[in-house]
């Protein structure tokens, strides 16, 4: 029978890791990459939120301040205009009383009125040039522009008529000059309380700025701190989850390890062995490939505990272990099969191989000197795999070779029949 292995002196090739259950935890490399997640669509929303409200209370500032100095800024300069016209007025009537041939009583009415114009402005509003008023709600100070009003409706009256000098409020026979002197304090009067009114404005909206500020860098504090408790807490959560799960991988690991390997050898146990086997009768199926299973049992065994104790028979299953693992190559599976008895299974390999293995591992197991006992030796039963044959099938032969070891008088090995 050939064997595409058969004579080579390096086919059962020494090897230190047979196939075995005790395989790397899969997931431990994945779950070592795992990274705690941070919470990043939360936290985007948050900052767009507080965001949007600084932007809101910068556009809020803004918009006031603007209305602020849209608002007085015209009604300041309303005030100061009613005194100039008027100013202006009184020189070109102080010159049109002295004979001044220049002097132009237009011009003195064209003043007034001008003053007039602002003072309406500030109660009533209305737009020029220089800008739009809007009317001003300070009832103190519509009293004063009002008075202001009345004031000029005299000193015009007073102007077209010198004889006239009665004016509801104001005193009698009054001199030109002590008109205008009550008219200049008057104004600024109102330009006095229009100034209060913008200083008292602006601290106002400085006061709702700075509650806005605080209002807004608080409520981003408290978000903050709530945020990082929060992604704090959810870290531990990861942390802790990830510590069990690692924990669950080792002790599953263990378990596996614990189901499939034997305990005294380190060797896989039969139930990982019969797994082994019915995957490969599969793959030979589907394939057609060979593959030959070597059964052998420890010579009179039950001698070496009689005589030299348990624990000194532990030993030597523990060196024929590691003996016949020695020669076998790292495709091959090797297990106890069962108190002082082993399997071993050789993939591609056919009955000639098998044999010649078989050989090998019988002389050397006969050629090894175990401490305190001596040497050992073990009968071999060689079976190879056939076409449509079960696993129950091919230990059975195995089996029975091995058994027709023994009765040939043991320490040697014997091909199944058929084979
Ligand atoms: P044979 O050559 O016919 O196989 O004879 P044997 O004495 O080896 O066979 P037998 O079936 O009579 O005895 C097997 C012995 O192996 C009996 C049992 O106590 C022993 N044995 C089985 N498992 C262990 C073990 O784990 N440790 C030890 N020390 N002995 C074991
Ligand atoms: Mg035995
Ligand atoms: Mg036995």
């Amino acid at each position: 029978m050939g064997s595409q292995n058969a004579n080579s002196a390096g086919r059962f090739a020494p090897h230190t890791e047979p196939d075995g259950a005790g395989s790397p935890t899969i997931f431990e490399a994945d779950l070592v990459r795992l990274k705690v997640r941070f919470p990043l669509k939360r936290f985007i929303t948050l900052i767009v939120t507080i965001g949007a409200l600084i932007i809101a209370m910068i556009a809020y500032s803004a918009e006031t301040g603007l209305r602020m100095s849209q608002r007085y800024t015209p009604l300041i300069d309303a005030a100061m205009e009613i005194k100039l016209e008027a100013t202006t007025a009184y020189l070109w009537y102080e010159e049109d009383t002295r004979q001044d041939p220049h002097a132009n009583m237009d011009l003195v009415r064209k003043h007034i009125d001008q003053a007039d114009w602002y003072a309406r402005a500030m109660l009533e509003g209305g737009a020029n040039a220089e800008g739009i008023f809007i009317p001003l709600d300070d009832p103190e100070l519509r009293t004063s522009i009002e008075d202001v009003r009345r004031l000029l409706a005299h000193f015009r009256a007073k102007m077209e008529h010198p004889a006239f000098d009665q004016t509801e409020n104001m005193p009698q026979n009054q001199s030109s000059d002590h008109m205008f002197e009550t008219f200049i304090k008057m104004a600024d009067g109102v330009e006095t309380r229009l100034q209060n009114l913008v200083q008292i404005a602006e601290k106002r909206f400085v006061f709702v700025q700075a509650v806005l500020a605080v209002s807004a860098l608080a409520v981003m504090s408290v978000l903050g701190i709530l945020f990082v408790r929060f992604a704090d807490a959810q870290n531990n959560a990861v942390r802790d989850l990830r510590r069990e799960i690692f924990r669950r991988i080792r002790m599953e690991s263990t378990l596996r390890k614990q189901a499939t390997t034997d305990t005294l050898t380190g060797l896989m146990n039969r139930r990982r062995m019969t797994d082994i086997l019915q995957d490969e009768v599969s793959r030979a199926t589907r394939l057609n490939t060979p593959f030959s299973v070597v059964m052998f049992d420890i010579d009179h065994f039950k001698q070496v505990n009689d005589t030299f104790g348990h624990d000194v028979g532990d030993v030597v299953l523990k060196e024929i272990a590691v003996t016949v693992k020695s020669r076998l190559r790292q495709l091959d599976a090797f297990a106890r099969w069962g108190g002082e008895e082993f399997m071993i299974l050789l993939r591609g390999t056919d009955i000639d191989g098998a044999l010649e293995l078989s050989n090998i591992c019988c002389e050397l197991l006969a050629g090894h000197d175990i401490e305190t006992v001596g040497r050992v030796t073990a009968s071999f039963g060689v079976a190879s795999h056939r076409p449509g044959q079960t696993v129950r099938d091919l230990v059975r032969r195995a089996d029975e070779a091995l058994y027709q070891a023994k009765n040939k008088g043991r320490n040697c090995v014997v091909i199944a029949k058929a084979d």
